[in-house]
């Protein structure tokens, strides 16, 4: 039943399909978001471990998505019944200092989840205040409207993939004379390396899945270095100008291996990107400040989303010709919610690329 709201419920080898009321928009500031996708990004490890993060619960898995709108309710401006819409993550507040200054919502102080949504809006729980859900309740201030020629396939590719790496490579002045290194090769990897070849930088990957590497040269990589060989940084140096090291460094796996050999292979006055996110393991990086950060004179910096003030160009990025191929590149595939647990179980052999879930 098309006008049947289900929600995908996932715990410990278990991804099933659940029916769940239908929510509505009668709290302040909320719209019903019929969804055309939601991107896969790290619930394939609640199904294998059982972990959940701190917002999450099995009736609330998923972050990404857009869709049609088909409900507005009260306090909300600018968008109407059948607009087109990114739902970006969470539920900013729109007053503390992040939002004010137009960084990234999931970093509000004040960020609300779905559960909150739910309650605000006096929707049953599991019934829409997460991504897996067919109808979903989401904040209008994290909404945002697009044009009719842009593809949803195209569309949603503003979350956890060219849209959370947007920020933090444009931000980071990045251009042609950037000699970056990408840090591990999953799919925000690949979307960090489109982000970076837009702007014209060479780029390095680090990393040893030939499938994912694959990808990466696909996008148009400049070089591969294997994080085994013994001469990797030797290998890497070579590769930027006076064998100085890199300007930038993202480390996208969150393994304390690949963040030291990030750092490592920074030039003086070079800045790491930390981006991996791996909440469940108990993983630290051992850090010298004096050697690794004051001599050297380094910086690290961490973000993993769009900031606000971002969108409007990043939306031009989603509807550039260049661009899209690229994410045809990253993109493995699509399939429907009931088919949670195989595509699950293939994304756990990390042999592929982004995934989003259909709701038809
Ligand atoms: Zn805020
Ligand atoms: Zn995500």
């Amino acid at each position: 039943m098309k006008d049947q709201n289900v929600n995908l419920r996932v715990e410990k080898g278990v991804a099933e399909v659940v029916e769940v009321p239908m929510p509505h928009a009668v709290g302040e500031g909320f719209v019903v978001v019929e969804q055309a996708y939601a991107g896969i990004c790290t619930e394939q490890k609640v199904y294998a471990t059982g972990f959940y993060e701190a917002h999450e619960s099995p009736l609330h898995m998923g972050h990404e998505g857009c869709g049609t709108i088909v409900e507005v309710g009260p306090g909300v401006s600018g968008l109407a019944v059948g607009d087109r819409v990114i739902v970006h993550i969470g539920w900013a507040c729109g007053e503390c200092f992040v939002c004010q200054h137009g960084l990234t919502s999931t970093n509000c102080e004040n960020l609300r989840v779905g559960p909150d949504m739910e309650a605000h809006n006096g929707a049953a729980p599991g019934s829409g205040g997460a991504g897996f859900n067919r109808f979903r309740l989401a904040p209008a201030i994290n909404v945002q409207k697009i044009p009719d020629t842009l593809d949803f396939r195209y569309a949603r590719a503003a979350n956890c993939l060219l849209g959370s790496t947007y920020s933090i490579v444009r931000d980071f002045d990045v251009g042609p004379e950037t000699y970056a290194l990408v840090a591990g090769v999953g799919f925000i990897g690949h979307a960090v390396i489109a982000n970076l070849k837009h702007r014209g930088a060479t780029v390095i990957a680090l990393g040893r899945n030939e499938s994912r590497l694959e990808i990466a040269r696909r996008l148009g990589i400049d070089a591969t270095i294997h994080p085994d060989d013994p001469d990797w940084l030797d290998q890497l140096k070579s590769l930027t100008p006076n064998g100085r090291g890199v300007d930038t460094s993202y480390e996208c796996s969150g393994h304390p291996d690949y963040q030291r050999k990030a750092l490592d292979s920074l030039r003086r006055f070079g800045q790491l990107i930390l981006m991996g996110y791996q909440r469940e393991k108990d993983w630290t990086l051992d850090l010298d400040v004096h050697d690794d950060i004051l001599v050297p004179a380094r910086r690290i910096a961490g973000m993993e989303d769009l900031m606000f003030k971002h969108r409007a160009d990043l939306l031009e990025l989603l509807q550039d010709p260049t661009m899209q191929q690229q994410l045809d590149i990253m993109i493995s595939g699509e399939v429907p919610l009931d088919s949670a647990e195989a595509v699950f179980t293939d994304i756990l052999t990390k042999q592929h690329g982004k995934f989003y879930f259909t709701f038809a």
